[in-house]
């Protein structure tokens, strides 16, 4: 057994093993001897006692007026910026990023909890008027109650709080399922929480195996709302069970992200944009770009150049100064996209560079794989459709924007895609006509910031949005309130002439 540290589920404000006494390991990526921690392997009876506890908590927690609920997160988020550089560094050993993205992904946390602080002191409603004289009419928003958060591993402390922040705010108490590739990012990001003045029981933590406590967490019948970021098939799962229950479900899922790169198009930036897109996060980016869609005329060019500049990234482990790709999350991930590679050359696609594991000296004690570009990839190729969520980009080519256009339309997902053209009219046509949640102009398909709602169309998600001005709805409820003052009965639609 591990000498690594030991941390527990948090349960009604107490750390707590599992009850059954088992355990998992979250190892480092970039080294598989760094134990970053052991965690309670959590099964139905430890889910069970933290939905019993966040069931306890929630009364209390809804009667505390919304500006203190909104005071608390913004005590967390200056805990938060004082932890920065060691949550970042954590983030970076944990599973892999980057220490410069790491830091990044901090500060989205930071900016949601500044944002929903703010939000505490927002209208939640409208008043409304009526159509019967001596009646008003308004709305509220209510908490859901006890509601299941379930997050992946790629923006282990963003991704957690963006769900947290708004849940809370919002009047719920919650329970957290973290990826368990990245339990202590997680744990980290709960504690600013306790430390900022949550009282016991708003947030839970139950580590685990997504089938064991995940799932036990989705079944939950006290658990009146999901909301869960991760791939596509576990997303199906997840609205099939909670469905079942008429839970409310919000699903944030894959992408298969394009860059368009028209004829007229600034090259230098987007090769800037492409390769920042494509390798940020070794590719693990639900809005990496994994297509880039070139047209004929600038194809050569733009092949040989992304080449050259993939070849000249510095693999390695994310902590090392001038590192620029770190590692793949961990082996089975590693040996996914390696498939891809062989699917790719099967499909007679062109390996442009890469397509190998990385493992001389340093790099052998962690999954590392070579930034990887095909080239003569036609749109309906497996490497051109499927989420391969690494280091991995397929080059099409386009004769026109329609086609372009229709080649970043033609997969199943829909969340982020991007369009370099200097031509106005080409932009706000492609503004349109692209299928997908967020569109980028002269900018990469990764860039989001908290303040804009977040979220994709077709398989990539069920029609939430995130943060932004949408946050708080996949975690409240409307109330329509009618007071009649008239002292008789007035029937709407009837009563009315
Ligand atoms: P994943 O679906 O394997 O796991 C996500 C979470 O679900 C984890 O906490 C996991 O333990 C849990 N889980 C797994 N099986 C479960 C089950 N049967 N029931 C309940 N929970 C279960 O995804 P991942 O590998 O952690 O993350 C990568 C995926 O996430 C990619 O597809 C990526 O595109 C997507 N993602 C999407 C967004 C977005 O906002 N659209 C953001 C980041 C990542």
């Amino acid at each position: 057994m591990s000498d690594a540290p030991r941390f527990g589920n948090l349960i009604g404000g107490e750390w707590v093993p599992a009850r059954s006494g088992a355990t998992f390991e979250s190892v480092s990526p970039a080294d598989r001897e760094d134990v970053v921690g052991v965690f309670p392997r959590s099964g139905r009876e430890d889910v069970g006692d933290a939905v019993a506890a966040a069931g306890r908590a929630f009364p209390a927690w809804r009667g505390t007026p919304q500006p203190a609920r909104g005071d608390l997160l913004r005590r967390a988020a200056q805990l938060l910026r004082d932890r920065k550089e060691d949550l970042a560094r954590l983030m970076t050993r944990e599973m892999g990023k980057v220490l410069v993205e790491a830091r990044g992904d901090v500060q989205e946390a930071i900016d949601m909890a500044d944002y929903m602080a703010g939000e505490g002191r927002r209208p939640v409603g409208e008043t409304v008027p009526s159509e019967l004289t001596d009646k008003v009419c308004f709305t509220w928003r209510e908490p859901v109650g006890v509601v299941g958060l379930i997050t992946p591993w790629n923006f282990p402390v963003a991704i957690p709080s963006w769900k947290l922040f708004p849940a809370l705010l919002a009047g719920n108490a919650v329970v957290l399922k973290p990826a368990e590739d990245t339990p202590l990012c997680a744990a980290r990001l709960v504690e600013a929480l306790v430390e900022a003045g949550l009282p016991a029981g708003v947030v839970n933590v139950v580590h685990g195996i997504g089938e064991e406590a995940g799932a036990a967490l989705v079944d939950h019948p006290d658990v009146r709302a999901l909301s869960f970021t991760g791939s596509a098939e576990v997303g199906r799962l997840v609205a099939a069970r909670g469905g079942q229950q008429l839970k409310r479900v919000s699903l944030e899922l894959g992408g298969k992200n394009a860059i368009v790169v028209l004829d007229d198009g600034d090259l230098d930036l987007a090769i800037d944009g492409a390769v920042w897109a494509a390798f940020g996060t070794t590719g693990q980016r639900c809005t990496a770009a994994s297509r880039m869609i070139v047209h004929r005329e600038v194809l050569g060019n733009f092949t040989e150049r992304l080449r050259e500049r993939a070849e000249a990234l510095r693999v390695g482990n994310g902590l090392d100064e001038g590192v620029d790709v770190g590692p793949i999350v961990n082996d089975r991930q590693l040996r996914r996209v390696h498939s891809y590679t062989e699917v790719g050359l099967g499909e007679g696609a062109r390996l442009v560079t890469g397509g190998a594991v990385l493992d001389r000296g340093d790099l052998g004690r962690g999954h590392f794989y070579a930034p990887t570009i095909f080239a003569d990839v036609r749109p309906a190729m497996r490497i051109a459709q499927e989420e391969i969520f690494g280091p991995t980009v397929s080059v099409i080519a386009a004769e026109s924007l329609e086609q372009a256009i229709a080649h970043a339309n033609s997969t199943a997902y829909g969340l982020s895609l991007s369009i370099y053209t200097r031509d106005v009219n080409r932009a706000f046509r492609a503004m349109r006509e692209l299928q997908a949640g967020i569109v980028y102009v002269n900018a990469p398909t990764i860039g989001a910031e908290i303040q804009l709602p977040f979220g994709g169309i077709k398989s990539t998600g069920n029609g939430h949005r995130e943060a932004g001005s949408t946050a708080l709805e996949e975690f409240s409820e409307w109330k329509s309130v009618y007071v009649d003052y008239s002292g008789r009965l007035q029937r709407a639609q009837i009563d009315t002439a």
